[in-house]
């Protein structure tokens, strides 16, 4: 289905702050053993993973306004989840806006590292997961989505946001067993 050579995962915003902190999510508690799933199988296939971390500017991200203060740039919540935390061989990358693309490197690693297939997983389906998803599309890149292991506030939402990214963007929607088989071949 795609080269998992050609292929990274981006693990968007599994951070203390959206999963327990300032915007907590019970429906991400959920996604946290399918991303450890994935993300053990990417490892062990030699996929690249890639971690799109909100890192903001306290006082100055326009988003901040409308979300209130979290993820703040050096701080525990801004921190990947414990039981996520990368390794040496993952990237992180930080951003200050819903899309892992807008004004950061993203676009540059991924071509730097070969890359033309992008998993998708992490919160919230319909927000910055919808949003750099846009960019990845726009980029040329193909998406995939990590079924369980992506979800938003609310089951509406979730489904809202999987049906979205279908739609306009082509995305596949799979489940993580799926993927991992996939990294098998
Ligand atoms: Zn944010």
């Amino acid at each position: 289905m795609f080269n998992k050579n050609k292929t990274a995962i981006l693990v968007v915003d599994m951070l203390n702050d959206f999963v327990t902190g300032a915007l907590k999510c019970d429906r991400g508690l959920a996604t946290i053993e399918p991303n450890r799933k994935l993300i053990e199988a990417a490892h062990k296939a030699g996929v690249k993973v890639i971690f799109c971390n909100d890192a903001h500017v306290k006082d100055v991200d326009h988003e901040l306004k409308l979300w209130g203060d979290h993820a703040i740039a050096g701080t525990k919540g801004a921190e990947v989840i414990p039981e996520l935390k990368p390794t040496d061989a993952d990237y992180i990358v930080p951003k200050r806006r819903y899309s892992g693309f807008f004004h950061t490197d993203l676009d540059l690693l991924l071509k730097e590292l070969g890359v033309e297939n992008v998993i998708m997983t992490g919160l919230h389906t319909h927000m910055c997961v919808r949003h750099t998803s846009a960019d990845a599309y726009c980029l040329g890149y193909n998406i995939y989505v990590a079924k369980e292991a992506t979800d938003s506030f609310t089951k509406e939402d979730y489904e809202y946001g999987l049906k979205y990214l279908k739609e306009v963007y082509g995305a596949v929607v799979l489940s993580v067993d799926e993927i991992i088989e996939e990294f098998k071949k």
